[in-house]
């Protein structure tokens, strides 16, 4: 049978009742309004397995947007339109998301054996997804709320636990399902399926990874390494050769596997300790790069599409990192006040990532005393106890600010009291002899 079952009962018993709620209007729209609509993909999958995932995704046959567009007049929120790909994403005032695709049929190889039945459109539209486990849907019309559609055996996948490809070409045709291959696999615990193995190989060894545009395979590698379990993924990469067929044949595949590691233990730390970080993607990401030859270093950085600010401080990163650690990593360099200005140029992320690259301890400490402790002291005076001291504004006024904040950086200074003191016993003299009505200031 192509409908196995009905759903309601796991619907009520593992899903919020507002989403039930949700789920059961959309149904009574798309029965009102002519259009069928489902309920698919990694939420149906989720919730067979009774993990939490609230990413609604709904296919409509025959037309999401103006499926959704009525829709969006019944039941409120915001909806964004995306005609080229025939979907449309409705926010709904509590902040969550449905996304809506119309069925598609067309590109996707179908074997002519199978028998045709009365869901054709929505069976099409499964069978061109990444695997079976992520083919399971139900019915969302009411007469038949909650009609489980398992065309493909995804229920027995998910079951067995098993990451298997709908078609024997599916990896050749879509090179960025080997990443979500290991992704699924090391999430839920899976095992790839023997057969999907063999062709995801055959098209890894077939350099299809390199046909992949550098901004799209990004973007599944972040997926995956942001995981939990992003790190096992990266390391089942590494041995399956993607890694070196993405990034181009990495030399030390040691220290990039130990560099990802420490990348890995140190963001778990700053979360721990409230150090704020910017992208937990981007750090791992300069790990990969620092590996990585100069022109697949340029490939990324040119084809990832990073905002301006991420692209500069990548480049900035990649360019100083190792001037840096040569000196980070000599014991006798350093007073605090000279750490400071050292690192006050690289944005927490890349400090981050230099201190995993290091695998070096003293680097660890003194970045992290850096990051604790050091970069939170700040001057307490201000220009105006400067002019209550007697002293002109102008330049002087800056150059005497950096300088308390070396002395205190340096532990010389701990208060705005000795601040103070300091100013009027290093500056006031200068100011009775004159010094200071130089020109210069
Ligand atoms: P997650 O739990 O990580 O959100 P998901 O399964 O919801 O996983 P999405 O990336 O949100 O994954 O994709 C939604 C659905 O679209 C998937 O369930 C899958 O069926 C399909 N899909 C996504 N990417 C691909 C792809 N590259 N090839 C085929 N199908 C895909």
């Amino acid at each position: 049978a192509q409908v196995n079952g009905n759903l309601t009962a796991l619907i009520n018993s593992r899903l919020p009742k507002k989403v039930q709620g949700l789920l059961l209007l959309i149904g009574q729209k798309a029965q009102k309004e002519g259009y069928k609509a489902y309920a698919i993909g990694g939420f149906v999958r989720d919730l067979l397995l009774g993990v939490e995932n609230l990413d609604i995704d709904i296919v409509v046959e025959e037309n999401a947007i103006s499926f959704a567009e009525k829709l969006v007049k019944y039941i409120g929120g915001n909806l964004k339109t995306y005609p080229n790909f025939g979907t449309a994403t409705l926010t709904l005032k509590d902040g969550s998301k449905i996304d809506f695709a119309t069925a598609r049929m067309e590109f996707y190889p179908f074997p002519a054996a199978l028998p045709e039945v009365e869901e054709t459109t929505i069976k099409h539209d499964l069978y061109r997804r990444d695997f079976t486990i992520n083919t399971l849907g139900f019915k969302l019309n009411s007469p038949v709320f909650g009609d489980f559609l398992d065309f493909f055996n995804g229920k027995k996948d998910l079951e067995d636990g098993i990451i298997r490809v709908l078609y024997n070409l599916s990896f050749v045709e879509d090179p960025t399902r080997i990443l979500r291959a290991i992704r699924f696999e090391a999430r839920y615990g899976f095992k790839i399926e023997e057969q999907t193995l063999a062709f995801m190989e055959n098209a890894i060894n077939n350099n299809m990874l390199e046909q992949v545009k550098v901004s799209r395979m990004a973007d599944e590698l972040k997926l995956m390494l942001v995981e939990k379990t992003g790190l096992a993924s990266f390391k089942r990469a590494m041995d399956l050769g993607i890694i070196d067929k993405i990034f181009g044949e990495i030399e030390d595949k040691k220290g990039l596997l130990k560099g990802m590691e420490i990348s890995n233990n140190l963001l778990a730390m700053c979360k721990d300790k409230g150090i704020p970080i910017d992208e937990p993607f981007l750090i791992y990401l300069r790990t990969i790069l620092a590996y990585c030859s100069e022109g697949v270093r340029n490939k990324f950085l040119k084809g990832m599409n990073l905002e301006k600010n991420n692209y500069d401080d990548l480049v900035y990163f990649l360019t100083e990192y190792q001037g840096i650690l040569e000196k980070l990593i000599d014991p006798k360099f350093y007073s605090p006040s000279q750490l400071v200005s050292m690192l006050e140029r690289f944005s927490n992320d890349s400090l981050i990532a230099l201190t995993a690259i290091s695998g070096s301890n003293l680097v660890k400490k003194r970045v992290f005393l850096y990051l604790e402790e050091l970069s939170k002291i700040s001057v307490e005076i201000k220009g105006e106890d400067l002019l209550e001291l007697g002293l002109k504004p102008g330049p002087i006024f800056s150059e005497i600010i950096q300088n308390v904040k070396k002395e205190k950086l340096d532990g010389n200074i701990a208060n705005k009291e000795e601040e103070i003191l300091w100013v009027k016993s290093r500056y006031l003299p200068k100011l009775k002899d004159g010094e200071l009505t130089d020109e210069r200031y």
